[in-house]
């Protein structure tokens, strides 16, 4: 019986529209060619321009739509000349992570062969693993709340013990996902500063405790600038790392600088109710609007969004969707075969995206 989703797509500011029309053709055309699955998308407003165009940033419908979607799609959102008067970016993004509780942020990290790494790798080295950035609260708790006073300014960092406990579930169940498709060795690390912070040593209690409730997998921890040296000198020894979300912002850009760079990191927010999925990189006003976008990250999250509905509704074909577009991405890298600039080719963002449609279809 074939089964009809919903997906609610962002397109976004900048590069967004452009790297979004082709990834949707691309998942319209997969779904066409499969009688397991139907995709019907419903493009909805938000973001920098929207702002500047109406004066809201993240529309009640489109928050609407977003809710009642089975996944949503985003590309990227924000320009920096567009701010509020506060002086902060318009980022729809984060307002949907909170509106919807979209606690986990996934951030895989996996090197393939011919990937532009910076890194020197021996052969038996393989980097695949997976950063869990908590997307709710952590230092992004205040945003929107300006506290200057006088000369002095203030944030607060929040962690709770509903959000972290969901959160470290997440990530155990993922390693051990992981562990069972032969994917790591089934260990998690918390990713802290329990040293030197009391809100860290609370979240490294909370871990600690759910972490014991597995007893199949390997659970540590790790202070977040040690983990940064090491994701450069040993990226190959994590599995899954769990994180606050400022960490989780940071240390992702870092990973996605070990995977050659922003134009090939995809991300998902889940939650318990919902699931969002995007490239990690911005709206890249520097390159918009001249087809020279990358448009492989976006694929690849929208690779994630097949698997994770896959998986959640039992759609087997959709998950042999996700990683049949996965491997046609790993096999462009290794090729070089029809890529973008970033990557050393010279094809354009719908190019590049034909090539791999050519590919599967
Ligand atoms: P950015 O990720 O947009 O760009 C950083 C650099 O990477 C630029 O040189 C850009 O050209 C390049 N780049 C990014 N994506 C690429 C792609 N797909 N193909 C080829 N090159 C690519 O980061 P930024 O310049 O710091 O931010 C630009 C805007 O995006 C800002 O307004 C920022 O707030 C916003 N932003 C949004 C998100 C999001 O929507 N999740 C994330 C980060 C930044």
């Amino acid at each position: 019986m074939t089964k009809t989703f919903q997906i609610a797509v962002f397109e976004g500011d900048g590069i967004g529209p452009e790297i979004m029309a082709p990834t949707v053709d691309l998942l319209s055309a997969l779904a066409k060619a499969s009688d397991a699955y139907e995709l019907t998308f419903h493009t909805v407003n938000a973001g920098a321009q929207h702002y500047a165009d109406t004066g809201v940033s993240l529309p009640a419908r489109s928050l609407e739509t977003a809710r009642k979607a089975d996944a949503i799609l985003l590309s990227a959102m924000g320009l920096p000349s567009i701010r509020y008067p506060d002086g902060t970016e318009i980022s729809p993004q984060i307002e949907l992570r909170k509106a919807l509780h979209l606690f986990a942020g996934v951030r895989p990290v996996r090197i393939t062969p011919g990937q532009p790494t910076p890194l020197k790798l021996a052969d038996d080295k393989i980097v695949d693993f997976v950063l869990i950035r908590e997307s709710t609260e952590g230092l992004f708790y205040s945003q929107g709340s300006r506290d200057v006073r006088g000369d002095e300014a203030y944030e607060t960092l929040r962690i709770t013990r509903d959000t972290s406990e969901k959160l470290f579930r997440f990530a155990l169940k993922l390693a051990q996902q992981r562990k069972t498709k032969g994917r790591g060795p089934g260990r998690v690390t918390c990713v802290d500063k329990a040293n030197v912070f009391s809100a860290f040593a609370f979240f490294r209690e909370i871990f600690d405790a759910e972490a014991a409730k597995y007893p199949d997998l390997t659970a540590d921890h790790a202070y977040v600038d040690a983990t940064a040296l090491w994701m450069v000198e040993k990226p190959w020894t994590f599995d899954v790392m769990v994180t606050e979300n400022m960490f989780g912002d940071i240390l992702s850009d870092l990973g996605a600088g070990l995977m050659g760079g922003l134009g090939l990191a995809p991300s998902a927010d889940i939650g318990e109710h919902h699931a969002l999925f995007q490239p990690c990189h911005g709206s890249a006003p520097d390159i918009a609007g001249q087809g020279l976008a990358n448009p492989f990250a976006m694929i690849l999250s929208a690779a994630m969004m097949l698997d994770w509905l896959g998986e959640q509704h039992g759609v087997a074909a959709m998950c042999a969707d996700a990683a049949r577009l996965q491997a046609a991405v790993d096999e462009a890298i290794r090729t070089r075969d029809t890529v973008t600039r970033d990557l050393g080719g010279t094809a354009s963002t719908k190019g590049a995206v034909a090539a791999l449609s050519g590919k599967l279809l």
